[in-house]
């Protein structure tokens, strides 16, 4: 099981919350001690943990209890998307230059996978319709040439070499001379890795990065690599200017600590990763579906996430309630504009509002920009202003002074005050209950 020492670890933590009734600042103290625990004990770097630890916490004790989902899954949900937001988020697509070839470097330390990587990734691309071309560049181990070319052939992709004696940044030149006059659309190059970072080898991909200009530099790297994963990672983006990386042997049974730290330290992503030795065995890194199998609970993920949506709903509804009786005042109106700025689920009140229908992006955007002016006026106002809208309709005086106050001029105020009037009125009209209510005049 991938990661599964990691997992077990972090089951400590939410056992700890059964039986509890809310998050607090104190009931999550072991929890995250646990969760603490579990991360170190995966390698994941030290800062990296800390600062884990220190956002799950601010999130844990500021959420709100959502009705039916118990602090243990709550939690698991907060782990959940900080480890997803700690992955960097969305899955990190590979770049292609405007014009071709888009040259990818690949940089990593002896025996990580580098040239297997190099074979896995041209057939990758094949698969997406894109023409290869692989370059021997790792001249300090003969065998890993033959190894190139091997791969190659069994992929189907042409490897251009020059043997051992010619340096790097001369084959990495040539290699691009013939892969433009072969049309590719990408060229791989494969370099030289040692057993640990020295700067023979950083100046030497510095020489073959300025020959070649490269769209990707990925590092590779092991995901058995424990610890030292967030020094190497840091070292290669310093020197080289890494633009993301892959991580490899992810079958293999890693703690995690390399997938958990990548983002986290260089700032930059895991693209790839590699769980197998088959040429087939390369695919997209999803931080989401990483963090699910960490967690190992996919229904308890998405039943609070149903619980999330269906409160908003709630909420919505309440308002929409609301909005359709006469009581609806500025304090609604302002919760409304908000919540019209905030989206998401309020689409279905603002469906029911004839004229409006269904809201495209540039109404939020309108609805944001409006939300700023409403605010000011409505908070210019006085409570007892808020709950009877009439007063501001009967006072110009009024309507002067919270001009005044919020910094808009009268016929803002006026606007607005007529407008919530219409709200009134239209809400009513929809409900068929024409009488009683009308939009009183303005009085000077
Ligand atoms: P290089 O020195 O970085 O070029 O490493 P190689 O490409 O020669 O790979 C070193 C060893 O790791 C080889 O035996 C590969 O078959 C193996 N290997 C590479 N990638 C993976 C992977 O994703 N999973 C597993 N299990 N083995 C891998």
């Amino acid at each position: 099981e991938m990661f599964g020492q990691l997992t077990s670890g972090l089951e400590n933590a939410w056992n700890k919350l059964r039986g509890e009734e809310v998050l607090t600042k104190e009931n999550i103290v072991e929890p995250m001690k646990d969760i603490r625990r579990a991360l170190l004990e995966a390698d994941v770097s030290l800062p990296v943990v800390r600062r884990f630890v220190q956002s799950v916490s601010e999130e844990a004790v500021g959420v709100g209890l959502i009705r039916g989902v118990k602090p243990d899954q709550q939690l698991v949900k907060i782990v959940r998307d900080e480890l997803v937001k700690l992955m960097g988020g969305e899955v990190s697509e590979l770049v292609f230059a405007k014009s071709s070839p888009t040259v990818i470097l690949l940089a990593g330390l002896q025996g990580v996978g580098k040239t297997t990587v190099c074979a896995k990734l041209a057939n990758y691309l094949k698969k997406q319709g894109k023409s290869c071309m692989l370059v021997a560049g790792d001249v300090y181990r003969p065998a890993a040439i033959e190894q190139l070319i091997i791969l190659g052939e069994q992929v189907g992709v042409p490897v251009y070499t020059e043997g051992a004696d010619v340096k790097p940044a001369e084959i990495a030149r040539k290699g691009l001379v013939e892969a433009k006059k072969q049309n590719v659309d990408v060229l791989i190059v494969d370099t030289a890795g040692r057993l640990q970072i020295d700067k023979g080898m950083m100046d030497e991909l510095k020489d073959v990065k300025k020959v070649l200009s490269p769209t990707e530099i990925l590092l590779v790297v092991d995901a058995m690599t424990g610890q030292e994963a967030a020094a190497l990672v840091t070292t290669f983006n310093v020197e080289i200017g890494i633009t993301g990386a892959i991580l490899t042997k992810l079958d293999g049974d890693s703690r995690g600590g390399a997938a958990l730290s990548v983002k986290e330290v260089s700032g930059k992503p895991i693209k790839l990763v590699g769980r197998g030795e088959r040429m087939d065995d390369l695919e997209p890194f999803y931080p989401d579906r990483m963090a699910g199998r960490i967690l190992g609970m996919g229904d308890v993920l998405s039943f609070v996430e149903k619980a999330q949506e269906v409160m908003r709903q709630e909420d919505a509804e309440d308002l929409q309630k609301k909005i359709m009786s006469t009581t609806f005042d500025f304090n609604d109106f302002l919760k409304q504009t908000r919540a019209v700025a905030r989206m998401g689920s309020m689409t279905r009140v603002l469906g029911m509002i004839p004229g409006m229908g269904k809201v495209t992006p540039v109404q939020i955007r309108e609805a944001e920009k409006s939300l700023k002016i409403v605010e000011a006026m409505i908070e210019a106002m006085t409570p007892e202003e808020r709950e009877k809208p009439e007063l501001l309709a009967e006072s110009s005086v009024r309507r002067k002074r919270i001009a005044q106050a919020s910094g808009k001029t009268e016929q803002q105020v006026s606007q607005l005050v007529a407008q919530l009037f219409q709200m009134r009125v239209r809400m009513k009209n929809m409900m068929g209950a024409m009488e009683g209510e009308s939009i009183p005049a303005l009085s000077n």
